[in-house]
């Protein structure tokens, strides 16, 4: 069993923190959230004073932060790469801009250390049982370490690539899926102003061309899929504003490339349209309200 520094303990470092104490690790956890952190003392871990203290004494350091800047004001200058002791693996599990993970592998592997970022789907869920998917960048060798602790965390974990690769997987996976929900959005208030019930247009679509993930289990029309966020008042679930987070990263990504994403930039700016409208805070399923705001 090994000695984990985790920082960032929110909504999903912290049921990830927690299932790294079951399987048998010691953790020291570190948050600007005072609150954050009691819950993970309560389950046995240690608390770390700072980040530095956090990184300190430790043989993996998992982060699970909010944006690019957090995870560079966390690892770099006197931060984590300042104060970990030799031989220490780092494992990145934020959704960040891949700029920013690579520039942080980058500052890591000159410092002399091994890291991977490893971010995830499967939600607040998938952080909860365990069974989250991890996509995975770095080198192959370093991943082989760094997979026993995932397994902790995690069912499906996925070898994508060098350096800020588990990044580019995970943006393409939610531009797709974001784009999904918007054009679902628009067949089933199309089809429901046709005449057609979206039960029927639930059903049938679901084993035909145009099914998904999204259609099968998210469908965004209230009552079409019993136990989705839509027919719970659309609560999350996947927040709208972390979609667009997502959206937003797959462009700046897509601009970097050079690769032409119409798609997605309408996706990018519909959820754009639908935060500004006050509904962030909802399931990303609420982007039919953008379609037919009175939909019930
Ligand atoms: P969250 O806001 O609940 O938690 C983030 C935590 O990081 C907070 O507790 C915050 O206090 C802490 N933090 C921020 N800056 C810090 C710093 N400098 N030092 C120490 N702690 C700091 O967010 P979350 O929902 O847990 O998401 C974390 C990451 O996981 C994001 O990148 C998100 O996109 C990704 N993600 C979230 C979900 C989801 O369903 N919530 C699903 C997949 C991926």
């Amino acid at each position: 069993m090994s000695k984990i520094g985790f920082i960032g303990v929110g909504n999903m470092g912290g049921p990830m923190a927690r299932n790294l104490i079951s399987a048998g690790h010691s953790l020291k956890v570190f948050d600007l959230s005072e609150e954050a952190v009691n819950f993970l003392v309560q389950s046995g871990a240690e608390r770390a004073a700072s980040v530095q203290d956090a990184a300190k004494g430790v043989d993996y350091v998992v982060t699970m932060l909010p944006v690019g800047g957090n995870v560079k004001d966390v690892f770099l200058g006197d931060g984590v790469i300042g104060s970990a002791d030799p031989g220490t693996v780092f494992i990145d599990s934020s959704t960040i801009d891949v700029d920013s993970s690579v520039a942080v592998h980058e500052a890591a592997k000159a410092a002399g250390f091994e890291m991977i970022d490893a971010p995830v789907s499967g939600g607040t869920t998938g952080a909860d049982a365990a069974t989250l998917t991890f996509m995975c960048g770095g080198e192959k060798a370093i991943f082989d370490k760094a997979r026993p602790i995932l397994e902790g965390m995690g069912k499906n974990i996925v070898y994508c690539g060098g350096p800020g690769q588990g990044q580019v997987v995970k943006i393409c996976n939610n531009m797709i899926a974001g784009s999904i929900m918007l054009v679902t959005s628009e067949a089933f208030a199309l089809g429901e102003k046709l005449g057609v019930d979206r039960a029927v247009l639930q059903d049938v679509i679901s084993t035909s061309s145009g099914s998904s993930w999204i259609v099968q289990h998210g469908c965004p029309m209230p009552g079409a899929v019993a136990g989705s966020p839509a027919s719970n008042e659309f609560k999350p679930g996947f927040m709208a504003k972390l979609m667009l987070k997502d959206l937003r990263l797959a462009q700046a990504a897509a601009e970097m490339a050079a690769s032409p994403t119409p798609i997605g930039a309408a996706a990018a700016a519909a959820f754009q349209q639908h935060v500004n409208n006050g509904h962030g805070d909802l399931d990303m399923s609420s982007i039919c309200k953008l379609i037919d705001p009175d939909v019930k």
